[in-house]
């Protein structure tokens, strides 16, 4: 298979320009082409010449992600997007404004095989890990169909980015570079369901981003439950990892904590909660609590709103800085991997219900 040209730096992107003699200002032209005026395909390249561009699809692919349907939310303006790429698998990606500020939540893997109990990416497994450029896609397409410059990312769609490790580096260094769309590493937040030595290396590699664990679970035996990656890293093994995040970046960890009715929600629980922080340092953290969005293949509830905010409570009571995250979205598929798994059964016939939003 090609390389793909979106996915190369810009160094690399003079290396494979060389080895076609051409010199380095070429490679500068078309990364801002690609990275800076965010180009969908060679046509926009007014100064590109045509013999190069034939030379480039020769060699190269060029990915641009065609967008399949867009739904934007009547509740809070969210709008998730759904891709298709090249090879007919499709992602999706969620935008959001709060503040001023506009958010892209990326996904980093076609499907994810990480297996958490409530979540709709993982239904199917691992299809294929995606490439920088189509992670980067995602937010130029974005860009360009809102028209509004997005200040900042989260890797916390579909897939677990620390299973893709590579290419998700390759894409935050390359998101953070000055000759693209050079969004500051501190608005991006990684999030991992707890890849320990993972974790560890992705703190050596001098990155100023945010990593968010997803934790969902005060005790291994009740994260089991939940999440089967616990059965291969304790609670024990990827607090010290997100310790040891914070000692080399000096960035503090967040906490994903889905609550789910009657499993994971009750005062004991979240009694247990605190004592896991406090008793790994992590009194300055932050815990945010989004109750669980039902999927339909699994019975699990999200928590009574009344309830979530007894849990928060709680742990504000005891020194831990706690968020209730608005259900962003919840009226279109909002949560990872619905969407992108509602069109796949569509497409099967299997499903006739309609991909309109749920309240339209
Ligand atoms: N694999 C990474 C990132 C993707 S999921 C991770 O596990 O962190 C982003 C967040 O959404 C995670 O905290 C995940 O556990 C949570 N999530 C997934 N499905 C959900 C659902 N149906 N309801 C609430 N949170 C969900």
């Amino acid at each position: 298979m090609k390389q793909d040209l979106k996915s190369l730096p810009l160094d690399e992107l003079t290396a494979a320009l060389a080895a076609l003699a051409q010199p380095p200002y070429r490679a500068r032209q078309l990364y801002q082409w690609m990275h800076r005026k965010l180009a969908p395909s060679y046509d926009a390249m007014s100064n590109i010449p045509n013999s190069l561009k034939a030379l480039l699809k020769k060699n190269f692919e060029y990915t641009s992600l065609q967008q399949q349907l867009v739904q934007e939310s009547r509740i809070d303006g969210t709008r998730k997007y759904l891709f298709s790429l090249a090879d007919d698998n499709c992602n999706e990606s969620v935008w959001r404004r709060y503040h001023q500020r506009n958010s892209v939540c990326v996904s980093s893997q076609v499907g994810c095989r990480m297996g958490c109990r409530f979540c709709a990416s993982t239904l199917d497994g691992l299809n294929r890990n995606l490439l920088a450029g189509e992670m980067l896609d995602q937010i130029y397409a974005i860009t360009r169909q809102t028209g509004e410059r997005v200040s900042n990312v989260v890797i916390m769609g579909s897939g677990e980015p620390l299973d893709n490790y590579d290419n998700v580096t390759r894409f935050i260094r390359m998101l953070s570079d000055e000759h693209g769309l050079h969004i500051s590493q501190r608005n991006i937040t990684l999030s991992t369901c707890g890849l320990a030595p993972r974790i560890r290396r992705l703190a050596d590699e001098g990155l100023q981003i945010t990593l968010a664990l997803s934790l969902h679970a005060p005790t291994d035996e009740k994260r089991k439950r939940l999440m089967p990656v616990a059965y291969r890293y304790s609670l024990e093994e990827v607090l010290d990892a997100c310790g040891y995040y914070f000692e080399k970046t000096g960035r503090r960890v967040t906490f994903e904590y889905s609550l789910v009715r009657g499993v994971n929600d009750n005062k004991e629980e979240a009694h247990q909660l605190i004592r896991l922080l406090k008793s790994h340092n992590c009194q300055g953290c932050h815990v945010n609590l989004i109750p669980v969005n039902p999927i339909e293949e699994r019975d699990y509830q999200g928590t009574e709103p009344g309830k979530v905010k007894a849990f928060q409570n709680l742990l504000d009571q005891n020194g831990i800085n706690a968020t209730i995250r608005r259900e962003m979205g919840r009226d279109i598929d909002g949560a990872c991997g619905q969407l992108r798994r509602r069109q796949l059964k569509e497409n099967a016939g299997k499903n006739p219900a309609s991909a309109e939003p749920a309240d339209s």
